[in-house]
């Protein structure tokens, strides 16, 4: 957890939004907080969790510290917050999991100060959970505070949406994100200087990439060399993606070999439990593995998605002649440029408006990743005269 200083200093019109909400009583019941990811928002909603139920709580997003409140949050046993999470093998909130929420929300809340429900990647509540959690939304009983978290606003179901008030997380600025790379993450200056340009100020994605940085580097340039080669990329293509396609498997298999072991170990300690409990905690776990793991996958796809987007944007800028340090990827200046001077402007917005159509399905549901990266990649490669349809392009792969 970051500490409530740093968040402070990173998100001031967050801070400062709930912190006078409060100083005037006009906090609102429920709160979604919209963030580009772990910049600040977990530890924004534990704040006011704890400033909600502190006995003597002062002025605005302050809590005492030293109230029995204060210390039974500090160990995370407080019996009258709450958190939702997503679960299960499709990571969604379950139509269940709302009704107990709002089983425990029918009784009085056991310190009588105010009752407060953190739901964690709210954007994963399904139609059916949600029409469940609207009434609740919709007549809230008095001292009930819902704090949604979400770093995908845009998948948040609307009505529900429309019921809270949005309280958007700032990405990081470049002089905090290239604190966090230096200080944090101990990159190198270079290493740090080009992680904060291409993470954006989403600390989130600099903390999953930084162990990676080369393989980035050189999958970008790997990708374009195969632009440069246009059509005769074919070959290239096919490799590119069927490598990209068995590290993701390496992963996948590494993550169910470690399934195992945890479930062998889980279930040698329960030997001597009821073998009902034993069952249930055993699915518990691999749930939340496959869960975990198929988020590394997801993230794994995501990135790709990007780093082709990421691209194209700077073949896009050379093209239009923007100074050189605008690009992204300043290291592959000269590929960048000989890119530009390779294809149209209407191929490179082309190119680009193809990889915003298939990067959410392709991440999200299961299709077959190499498959589609082929398709994409060939696609993108094939003149602008005569291109081929998806299909084709995949066919023309020798799949
Ligand atoms: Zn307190």
């Amino acid at each position: 957890m970051l500490d409530i200083e740093t968040v402070k200093k990173w998100q001031p019109q967050a801070f400062q939004a709930l912190d006078s909400a409060l100083k005037n009583s006009h906090l609102p019941h429920a709160i979604v907080l919209i963030s580009p990811g772990e910049v600040g928002e977990a530890e924004l909603a534990e704040a006011l969790a704890t400033r909600l139920v502190c006995s003597d709580p002062g002025e605005g997003l302050v809590s005492c510290g030293k109230c029995e409140n204060c210390h039974l949050r500090g160990i995370g046993t407080h019996p009258d917050v709450y958190y939702v999470r997503p679960e299960g093998r499709i990571r969604a909130i379950s139509p269940e999991t709302i009704g107990g929420m709002m089983t425990s929300l029918q009784t009085k809340s056991l310190k009588g100060i105010a009752k407060v429900v953190i739901i964690e990647q709210a954007e994963a509540l399904s139609k059916e959970s949600a029409n469940k959690f609207l009434k609740t939304l919709e007549e809230p009983s008095s001292k009930t505070y819902f704090i949604l978290l979400t770093s995908r606003g845009e998948r948040l179901i609307p009505t529900i949406r429309s019921r809270c008030q949005t309280i958007r997380l700032a990405p990081l600025g470049k002089e905090d994100m290239l604190k966090v790379c230096r200080e944090e993450l101990k990159l190198t200056v270079p290493a740090a200087e080009f992680l904060a340009r291409i993470s954006r100020g989403r600390r989130a994605k600099a903390l999953q990439m930084a162990g990676s940085l080369g393989e980035y580097q050189k999958d970008a340039a790997d990708i374009l060399e195969i632009y440069s080669l246009r059509e005769r990329a074919l070959p290239a293509i096919r490799e590119f993606s069927l490598a990209k396609h068995r590290a993701m498997k390496e992963i996948k298999d590494q993550g169910d070999e470690e399934i195992a072991k945890a479930k062998k170990k889980l279930s040698d300690e329960l030997k001597d439990a009821d073998p009902n409990v034993k069952k249930v905690e055993l699915q518990k776990l691999e749930d939340a593995m496959i869960i975990a793991n198929a988020e590394i996958l997801q993230d794994m796809r995501a990135a790709v998605y990007e780093m082709l987007t990421d691209l194209w944007r700077d073949v896009w800028l050379m093209k239009r002649n923007a100074p050189e340090q605008e690009a992204l990827h300043s290291f592959l200046l000269p590929q960048l440029k000989r890119l530009s001077s390779l294809y149209s402007e209407d191929e490179i917005v082309r190119n680009v408006s193809e990889i915003d159509l298939v990067r959410g399905p392709a991440v999200f549901l299961s299709m077959q990743f190499d498959v589609v990266l082929q398709g994409l990649l060939a696609r993108h490669i094939a003149p602008p005269e005569g291109r081929v349809l998806l299909r084709d392009a995949i066919k023309a792969t020798g799949l």
